[in-house]
């Protein structure tokens, strides 16, 4: 049974919480909602009023916040109240540059770190069957392993500090761009004629597959459990696949790296939030790409 602090409770941080209870720690959470520090509660989460009192007999700490911002200000007030040697995972999806500047500022007090963004969703996060990319030291990796088991299914260490985060944001840049591609094929096949499962059939089985097309088909029908069933409803949604993938053109433009169909696949994105989609499934572009025809 290990003491774990867990900040940040919203719709991952939350069903992370409680499958850490559920497998037998002691888990004290801390958000700033009242609501969401309500909900962590009633799955055996121990909601602390403020933050020094979730981090009290805290030996490892988790934030799952939603930006670098949050993450530094955050780790800076527990970085004051927690011993040396205490273990901190952020398993937020943010830039690489603040996550290597939050691993900078737990060493210089001695403690433990490691950035652990994770892949799965809200649905994977309850299930316990996320993916999570870590960065850090093969110390950090070790002790923080066990726990990211309970909330995981596939724990790969990627490198030193924020080996995670970079590894989290080339797949996301992965998945956009790649998500657009098979939309554009699909508007250009009905555009031909052609019906969307005769491309399903040629495409998934050909050099076109991929995870978009394969698992989360863009158009109803040949993968009856992708959102586009379901009236678009994320899965996972266009505001977040912008927020990587401008999380991506930040690092290529800070790392000398040219990505031009990231930097493209940030801006169709851009525009389809800007068009009021942000909340519908990232895979909805292709309604985008269809009416511009
Ligand atoms: P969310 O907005 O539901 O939860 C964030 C929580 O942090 C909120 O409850 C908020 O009140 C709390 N918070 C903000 N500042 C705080 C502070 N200073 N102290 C305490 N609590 C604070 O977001 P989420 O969907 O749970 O995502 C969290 C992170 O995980 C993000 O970085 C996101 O990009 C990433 N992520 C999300 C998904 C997804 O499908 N939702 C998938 C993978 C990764």
């Amino acid at each position: 049974m290990t003491r774990i602090a867990f900040i940040g409770l919203g719709n991952m941080g939350g069903p992370m919480a409680a499958n850490l209870v559920k497998a037998g720690h002691a888990v004290i959470g801390y958000d700033l909602s009242h609501d969401m520090l309500k909900a962590a509660e009633a799955t055996g989460v121990k909601p602390a009023n403020v933050l020094t009192e979730a981090l009290a007999e805290a030996e490892v700490v988790v934030t799952m916040l939603p930006k670098g911002q949050h993450v530094l200000t955050v780790w800076t007030d527990i970085l004051r109240s927690v011993p040396k040697g205490t273990l901190l995972i952020d398993s937020s999806t943010i830039d690489v540059d603040s996550a290597r500047k939050a691993h900078v500022m737990a060493g210089e007090v001695g403690c433990l770190s490691l950035d652990a963004p994770v892949s799965g969703g809200t649905g994977g996060a309850s299930a316990g069957t996320l993916t999570f990319m870590a960065g850090g030291s093969p110390e950090s990796f070790a002790a923080a392993k066990p726990l990211l088991e309970v909330m995981g299914r596939k724990i790969v260490h990627c490198g030193d500090a924020g080996a995670g985060q970079a590894a989290k944001i080339c797949n996301n840049m992965i998945l956009g761009i790649s998500m657009i591609g098979v939309c554009e094929a699909f508007v250009l096949g009905e555009k031909l004629g052609l019906s969307h499962q005769a491309l399903f059939d040629v495409a998934s089985t050909s050099s076109g597959q991929c995870w978009s097309i394969n698992t989360y088909c863009p158009v109803p029908g040949p993968v009856p459990t992708s959102p586009a069933n379901n009236d678009y409803k994320p899965g996972f949604s266009a505001a977040l696949m912008l927020k990587d993938l401008r999380l991506s053109q930040e690092a290529a433009l800070s790392s000398g790296a040219s990505t031009p169909l990231g930097a493209e696949a940030a801006q169709l994105y851009a525009l389809f939030e800007k068009l009021g989609n942000g909340g519908r499934d990232f895979s909805a572009i292709i309604e985008m790409f269809r009416e511009a025809g």
